[in-house]
């Protein structure tokens, strides 16, 4: 009998942990002839998450917890989640039922029959979302989409269903910074794409501010793409070229026309503009090296507290 190790993030959501296992053992209940494991990762709540998870492990036997320190971040969770999990199977669900627990037996279908190595869902719509936030979004994308060679797909969850071989592919890459959107596409093998309509949270609210998302979309580019550093590059070949071309002009009419002393302000002005894109390309370098710095220092991504899993972390 297969095993699905289901993967639930949770950060503060002490009202959507009932809901959300209310939900998914009624699915659970349709995919009766597959062994099921709920491994919720409580990320460092300081509200009662971690007190509702243990209720349910005590009168479940199926739930499962890994409790953090502090607060490492959805995408830590991620990664402790598919180290301990051991199905056959693993999915990452978040738990406020925006990744709707309704398409895993579909999911489990199509691994089991249609020789996929994963099933991944996106959004088609991003309903109720707040305007300038989805216009971001789409932005952030299109620009990956230009820059990186790895699919990094728009509107794309990490809600998705894996085989063990994938996930494992998934663990060997331990890097710090982590972007799933793009390590997934990264390792490869045979995807499959679920679309659905944006689904609303459950309880409580979002814990993505708009800093959050825009500091985890550079980690994004920074993460899948060099490009930036031959931006950078060119930007300096282009100036070169344009000041080469005004000494000559200035040159010839000096020859021509003799040199009155003049145009300080637009100097001034010149060697600001030069200044900034000096300091923005400094910028990116420095972007790159503070990663390659973090990398460096091979922290560990997450440091568990507490759990009721018996085995050790793949
Ligand atoms: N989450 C987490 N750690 C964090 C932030 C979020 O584990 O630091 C979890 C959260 O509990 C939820 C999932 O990640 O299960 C998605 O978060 P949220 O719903 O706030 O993001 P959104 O759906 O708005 O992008
Ligand atoms: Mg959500």
């Amino acid at each position: 009998m297969d095993k699905i190790s289901i993967i639930i993030p949770c950060y503060n959501e002490q009202e959507a942990i009932p809901i959300f296992y209310h939900a998914i053992t009624k699915t659970a209940e349709s995919l009766l002839d597959l062994q099921m494991e709920f491994l919720f990762i409580n990320d460092g709540s300081t509200d009662g998450s971690l007190k509702e998870m243990k209720q349910l492990a005590e009168k479940d036997e199926r739930v499962k917890y890994v409790s953090f320190s502090r607060n490492f971040g959805k995408e830590a969770a991620m990664y402790a989640g598919l180290s301990y999990a051991d199905g056959d199977y693993a999915a990452i669900m978040d738990v406020d039922l925006q990744d709707p627990p309704e398409l895993l037996p579909e999911m489990y279908r199509l691994i089991t029959t249609e020789d996929y190595d994963c099933v991944a869902t996106r959004r088609v719509t991003r309903k109720g979302e707040p305007p300038i936030r989805s216009f971001f979004a789409r932005r952030f994308y299109g620009l990956m989409h230009k820059l990186s060679k790895t699919d990094i797909v728009d509107g794309a969850r990490d809600y998705r269903l894996m085989t063990r071989q994938f996930v494992r592919e998934l663990l060997r890459l331990g890097e710090y910074n982590r972007f799933s959107k793009g390590l997934f596409g990264w390792v490869g093998f045979r995807t499959k794409w679920l679309e659905y309509e944006n689904v609303e949270r459950s309880a409580g609210e979002t814990k993505w501010s708009f800093w959050k998302l825009l500091i985890y979309s550079i980690e994004g580019i920074v993460g899948f793409t060099t490009a930036p550093l031959v931006m950078a590059a060119f930007l300096g070949v282009f100036f070169c070229v344009v000041a080469f071309t005004a000494i000559c002009f200035i040159i010839i009419r000096t020859a021509l026309y003799g040199d009155p002393v003049s145009g300080w302000p637009s100097m001034t002005c010149i060697i600001v503009f030069l200044g900034g894109i000096q300091l923005f390309c400094m910028g990116i370098l420095g972007e790159y090296l503070a990663k390659t710095y973090m990398e460096t220092k091979r922290r560990p991504i997450f440091i568990c507290k507490e759990t009721n899993i018996s085995h050790d972390a793949e």
